[in-house]
């Protein structure tokens, strides 16, 4: 018999396991399954009564909290497709997203109402606003607790889905130009989610606090494995160092997935506080992607004592498809030899055939050195771009997702990226890594964080130029971080200039934009 993969058994599972285990902490607020459960079927009655049908797109535009948890599933019993909203967009890209998405209901933090409130005559599908939290909606918009509350908890008669039906519309990150729609049916995420829990160890042991926001592809799939396990959720509705280190000392908090550029944030903090804070905490792992350099490594399994993860992945592909957790190598390596092995991407997750090939196709020879593209076969890979034939069949060629990112492997198999496709400096015919040149600016100690982008030059096309921001207190200047990386790289490779600023630009997941640093240094030349 065929049983169709839906999101919608990870909270079932959960209820008729651990129905009166905590599920949520969100502030002042405590769910236990039982609880997120009833709400859930009220949610689906809801939009039931709002004419919300199999297919049809419902937004949500709010930060990690119970409300939003509780659309998920909510949503997917409808039948509905849940799209994010990253909160820290501009009023334009929501009425881009929503429009090109046709979302019909739209979901918004309080917070966030007076940004919807002022384009709304600009909403084309959008017929209901639904405000989470304490605000007074206008006239025809509804109040999320006042509404919900008109429903029963009674089982929501859900709708007839197939696994390869749509749940999800994500936009990408929007870090190399304007944001794009994947698709993503229920399958993918399952799938998703089973090789990830497994991978990542999760128990229902385990308390997660919800840094990545969950509106974005890498915080997107954490209520789905951690759900199905019946592990308790902490949410991180702000990012703010201090807040989420109280957090995890309150919470207990065993693991945390979050970006490099919050970490980096986390341990000034968290040295700042050491004296009443180390002996207080249960954290096993932390979960990062997004290039941490080596040091960084370091930083967090010797300062934090966290045992660290990298993972690798993009919304296309729901989003993991690399770790580099790889048990054995805890046991027979050097902690330097392993913090360099954990700042690679690793090592396929189950499910997923990752290869890096040239220009031809072939894989690349695995000797560290040899750069190719990482493309990847994947029972997590998208359906396509919504309503961008020409980009899905751009990106989706031969049977492989080919994903931009450049990369080599080791003797051991382990994938290291050297730069997306995009970020490569090509400087009179030679390709630098802006990821190498970054890393060897993180080993300076007075360096907050760097990003390496291409500046045009007369005679070598390109040369690469750094944009730093410098620690509290710390004077170093341009000529000491040119001279000190010109120790360490080759000469071709250290940054012929310095701009010193005070923050870099980043989307909501913390990535850093380059696209925005390099603009400037470009106008009228591109
Ligand atoms: P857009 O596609 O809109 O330009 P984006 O690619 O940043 O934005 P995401 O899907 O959020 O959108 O990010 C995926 C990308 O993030 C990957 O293609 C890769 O370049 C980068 N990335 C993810 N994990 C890692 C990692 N562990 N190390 C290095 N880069 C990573
Ligand atoms: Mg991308």
């Amino acid at each position: 018999m065929h049983v169709p993969l839906l999101l919608t058994d990870f909270l079932d599972r959960a209820v008729r396991i651990y129905g009166h285990e905590t599920a949520i902490i969100d502030g002042d607020v405590t769910l236990t399954y039982n609880d997120v459960f009833d709400r859930v079927q009220q949610l689906s009655h809801g939009l039931h009564d709002l004419g919300i049908q199999k297919g049809d797109r419902t937004a949500y535009l709010a930060p990690n909290s119970h409300e939003m948890f509780e659309g998920f599933y909510g949503v997917f019993q409808t039948g509905s497709v849940m799209t994010p909203l990253n909160t820290r967009l501009t009023p334009e890209d929501y009425i881009f997203i929503l429009n090109h998405s046709e979302s019909k209901v739209l979901f918004v933090d309080h917070t966030l109402y007076d940004t919807v409130k002022s384009i709304r005559s600009e909403l084309e599908t959008v017929h209901t606003v639904i405000v989470h939290g304490s605000a007074h909606p206008e006239d025809g918009d509804l109040a999320y607790e006042q509404w919900l509350n008109t429903y029963p908890s009674e089982p929501f008669e859900r709708a007839e889905l197939e696994e390869s039906d749509t749940a999800s519309l994500l936009y990408t990150s929007g870090t190399t130009g304007n944001p794009k729609g994947v698709m993503l049916s229920h399958r993918s995420n399952y799938l998703h989610a089973l090789t990830t829990m497994h991978h990542l160890r999760v128990t229902d042991k385990d308390t997660l606090l919800h840094v990545l926001p969950m509106f974005h592809v890498n915080g997107w799939g954490s209520p789905f494995y951690y759900t199905a396990n019946g592990a308790c959720q902490v949410m991180q509705r702000k990012i703010d160092a201090d807040s989420i280190l109280d957090n995890i000392q309150q919470h207990q908090v065993t693991v945390c997935h979050m970006a490099p550029t919050v970490l980096n944030m986390l341990i000034e903090a968290y040295t700042e506080r050491r004296g009443s804070y180390s002996n207080q905490q249960n954290v096993r792992v932390v979960i990062a992607g997004s290039a941490p350099p080596p040091a960084f490594v370091t930083r967090v399994e010797e300062d934090l004592k966290w045992e660290f993860i990298q993972v690798y992945g993009m919304t296309e592909i729901a989003p993991l498809v690399t770790t580099s957790q790889p048990l054995r190598y805890q046991q027979q390596h050097k902690p330097e030899q392993l913090h360099r092995m954990k700042a690679k991407q690793g090592v396929p997750l189950i499910g997923s055939d990752v290869r890096v090939v040239s220009e031809d196709g072939e894989e690349v020879p695995r000797d560290g050195k040899i750069v190719g593209e990482i493309v990847v076969r994947s029972n997590n890979v998208m359906e396509g771009y919504w309503q961008n034939p020409q980009a899905t069949a751009d990106t989706i060629r031969d049977g492989f997702l080919h994903t931009g990112d450049m990369a080599n492997v080791d003797e051991e198999g382990f994938i290291e990226i050297v730069d997306r496709k995009k970020d490569v400096i090509i400087s009179g015919g030679e390709n630098i890594s802006s990821i190498e040149v970054e890393g060897c600016l993180y080993d300076h100690p007075d360096v907050l964080e760097a990003a390496v982008i291409s500046v045009p030059h007369e005679k070598w096309g390109e040369v690469p130029h750094a944009v730093v921001v410098l620690r509290e207190g710390a004077s170093a200047d341009e000529e000491t971080l040119i001279a000190f990386s010109r120790e360490k790289l080759a000469h071709f490779k250290a940054p012929k200039g310095i701009t010193f600023t005070h923050a870099l630009p980043k989307t909501a997941s913390g990535k850093i934009q380059k696209v925005q640093i390099r603009k400037p240094f470009w106008e009228g030349k591109d």
